[in-house]
């Protein structure tokens, strides 16, 4: 059987990649799997084909056609000129897949909508067109759920920003199924950054008698969470779905949305967070926004039990950067406690805002394996290993790491320092449970990882000696010769050949500690340790989900109110 030389996944004798590395390879080499796009051209790119500027990356032929790009400054201008100045020819999404039953004698239906990729580095958001989306709804059917904000693989390189798609779940009347679709189809369509040669936007409409799913858009979501999602691996499941009827709209089979809007009709959160996102007004798209720090200060000092991530040191993390349509956003656990904080945030006017449910903060995307060779690229895995050795380079902190015989190099950024300075700490020997998202394992039993955190398991402990005590009156013993020690105090002899070994804990680590990176590392789907009490909660199903109202809004003098609570979802088999 012949094995993917990327991934180690088996692959077919006549390709040279497996399907998932086949979906992820560099468009300019077709050799290396990307790490990214073009912010210019649009294409996926490897390492070697490109350069990072800034926070965007570039690809060589981009860069030898105008040098400038190469400058940050250039390219924030460049991007914000295309941002204001992108004229786009509307794309005209159709019906390209469809799945299961189609044959419905129901007044009332459940309506699943399912939107991904409608953004680009230009501007757009997913998450803006699903509350525009959500409000529109409104006015045809019952809400079951909030809008869902689903977080897909963080360490796909076709994303934006954090991989996002977005999920709508409603009770409707049947008689309105075609109404809304074309509702939906318009928007996304009006939309869109198509112009970008990597936006490729899709909806997905599932339709159900009951609140249920199939199981396979489960598995599709599960899969897209924590690993590649290639089309085929979609088509397959697809070709099996059994209960309620899909249909999946893009410009073509191909678009790589499908995944994302498939995904998240499938997701079913058992642990969730919120999250109270603010649109601009139009006119200030592009421009910086104005927010003010001390207000958000306040706020973090009133709700910092139930939001989280909002500042780090001087940081301001409640507010992107960038020419998309997001203002600001409030993450918590509690839908009204988000809404009480908004009240005290100062900043511009905003057009709409709206509040989600969503996997972020749940680790959801982590996969356990029990070795490295499980591993595949653009994985998160968590795994014991044990520390060779750690050192500084420049602005990196490398690990050296073994389990099951394979070697891990793991990689700690500047921007994790908290984390850098634990990580020194470690020492030859000790056994910890590592998270890292893995970047490549191209070398036999070879794997580089970047780290996301680590938990110590078991750490060699400090050995020291030192000279015994006297066993007349306690003191410490001075050595005289080879054989001989003397007590200082009492001034006896002691014929004793030996040192005394004073084994310690540790004092710079703690075993069985979590050693997090800092909110400004985080990426959407880590957990904050912060959260382990609501997430205990949530998990146990001592805390269930329920809806608010109002969800969206245009205005902020508003009271939360209690309307009901949320139906579990089921999963037909
Ligand atoms: P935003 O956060 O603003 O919505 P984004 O970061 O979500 O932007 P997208 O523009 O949605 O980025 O692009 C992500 C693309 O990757 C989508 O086309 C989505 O279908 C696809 N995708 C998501 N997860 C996977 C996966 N696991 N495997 C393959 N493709 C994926």
């Amino acid at each position: 059987m012949s094995t993917c030389p990327l991934c180690g996944r088996p692959k077919s004798p006549n390709k040279p990649f497996c399907d998932y590395c086949s979906s992820m390879l560099c468009e300019i080499c077709n050799k290396k799997l990307s790490r990214g796009y073009c912010a210019v051209c649009g294409r996926l790119v490897c390492e070697d084909d490109s350069e990072l500027v800034g926070f965007a990356r570039v690809c060589k032929d981009c860069l030898r056609q105008d040098p400038n790009l190469a400058d940050y400054e250039y390219l924030k201008n460049f991007i914000r000129f295309k941002a204001r100045s992108s004229v786009w020819e509307q794309i005209e999404l159709s019906s390209v897949i469809s799945a299961g039953k189609e044959v419905f004698n129901h007044d009332k239906v459940y309506l699943h909508v399912g939107i991904d990729d409608t953004d680009s580095p230009y501007g757009m958001c997913t998450t803006y067109l699903g509350a525009l989306i959500y409000e529109k709804l409104l006015s045809f059917g019952e809400p079951i759920d909030y809008p869902l904000l689903i977080r897909l693989n963080p360490n796909i390189p076709v994303k934006t920003r954090g991989n996002g798609s977005i999920a709508i779940r409603f009770l409707v009347d049947f008689s309105d199924i075609n109404n809304i679709r074309d509702l939906v189809i318009n928007l996304v369509e009006k939309s869109s950054h198509s112009f970008f040669r990597k936006t490729k936007p899709a909806v997905a409409i599932y339709i159900t008698k009951d609140y249920a799913i199939d199981k396979r858009l489960f598995e599709i979501y599960l899969n897209s969470l924590r690993d590649v999602t290639p089309l085929s691996f979609l088509e397959k499941k697809l070709s099996n779905l059994s209960y309620g009827y899909l249909e999946i709209l893009a410009v073509n089979k191909k678009a790589r949305g499908i995944i994302g809007a498939v995904s998240a009709i499938g997701s079913i959160l058992k642990d969730y967070t919120y999250e109270l996102l603010v649109y601009r007004k139009m006119e200030n798209i592009g421009k910086e926004r104005e927010i003010s720090f001390k207000s958000v200060l306040d706020m973090e000092m009133k709700y910092w039990r139930y939001t989280f991530d909002n500042i780090d040191n001087k940081r301001l993390l409640i507010a992107p950067v960038g020419p998309d349509p997001v203002l600001l956003g409030i993450r918590g656990d509690i839908p009204e406690k988000l809404l009480e904080a908004f009240k005290l945030i100062e900043h511009e006017p905003f057009s709409l805002w709206a509040i989600f449910r969503s996997n972020q903060w749940t680790h959801s995307h982590v996969t356990k394996i029990d070795s490295p060779s499980n591993a595949r690229p653009y994985q998160t895995v968590m795994m014991k290993a044990r520390v060779i050795k750690v050192e500084r380079h420049g602005e990196k902190v490398i690990l050296e790491l073994e389990s099951d015989g394979w070697r891990i190099i793991g990689r700690i950024y500047k921007m994790q320092r908290e984390l850098q300075k634990h990580a020194l700490e470690l020492r030859h020997g000790d056994e910890i449970l590592l998270v890292s998202s893995v970047f490549s394992r191209e070398k036999e039993n070879y794997l580089i990882v970047n780290v996301e955190e680590f938990i110590t398991l078991e750490l060699v402990p400090d050995i020291s000696e030192g000279n015994p005590f006297c066993p007349y009156c306690g003191s410490r013993l001075k050595k005289k010769d080879k054989n001989t020690y003397i007590c200082r105090k009492c001034h006896r002899k002691i014929r004793y050949p030996y040192k005394l070994v004073i084994i310690r804990p540790r004092k710079s680590l703690v075993e069985k500690k979590r050693y997090e990176s800092p909110p400004r590392a985080h990426r959407h789907l880590t957990l904050p340790t912060k959260r382990i009490f609501f997430r205990a909660m949530k998990i146990s199903n001592l805390m269930k989900p329920y809806l608010i109202h109002p969800v969206v809004g245009r205005n902020k003098d508003i009271e939360a109110q209690y309307v009901k609570m949320i139906k579990e979802i089921k999963i037909v088999y």
